[in-house]
């Protein structure tokens, strides 16, 4: 990232929208900016393999792990503005587990970065799947976006649910009930 070049492109968007990036208020505003780039792009930036390294146990538990409520922030690729919520992450392991710190720092992985909520959601379970060798995953992600509730049709009520499930979860019906029954979404 070249932080001088956003910095200034920060102080021109300033300029072409209308203020004045010498005032007061806004004297430090492009650097800080650029600082709040960098820190919500950091995916791009990162590898997940680097993330769960070092978290992987082994272990014979065959029944289903949960992990609910995730906190989750992303940017909308169409309108650069956030959309937030939870996710809930499920799955089934074959011979090993992750640490559950590691499925909130794979959510920030892929959120931290513009994203499109469908593709974040089935990102974050194949990223899953893929570090335990997991028999079968489900992702759960409901989230607010706010370019529907401060632009566009200003909707500040409505939010979006999206869901991925691959493995025993796609195959086996019962296996997803239990999933969207853990998940407390059994009814919604
Ligand atoms: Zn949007």
């Amino acid at each position: 990232m070249d932080e001088e070049k956003i910095t200034r492109l920060i102080r021109e968007l300033l300029i072409e929208i209308g203020e004045d990036p010498d005032r007061e208020g806004l004297l430090r505003t492009p650097e800080r900016v650029m600082d709040m780039w960098k820190f919500l792009s950091s995916g791009y930036r990162q590898d997940v393999k680097e993330i769960v390294n070092g978290a992987i146990f082994e272990s014979e538990a065959n029944n289903m792990i949960l992990c609910r409520d995730i906190e989750v922030y992303s940017l909308c690729e169409h309108h650069l503005l956030p959309f937030f919520g939870t996710c809930t992450i499920g799955y089934i392991a074959r011979h090993h587990v992750i640490g559950v710190s590691k499925l909130a720092r794979i959510v920030d992985y892929f959120s931290r970065r513009l994203q499109l909520q469908e593709r974040l959601t089935a990102q974050i379970a194949r990223a899953v799947k893929d570090s335990v060798d997991a028999i079968g995953v489900g992702v759960i992600i409901e989230a607010k976006h706010m370019c529907m509730a401060m632009r566009g049709v200003e909707k500040q009520l409505s939010s979006m649910t999206t869901s991925s499930v691959l493995g025993c979860f796609q195959r086996d019906a019962t296996c997803r009930s239990e999933f969207l029954h853990l998940a407390g979404r059994q009814n919604k």
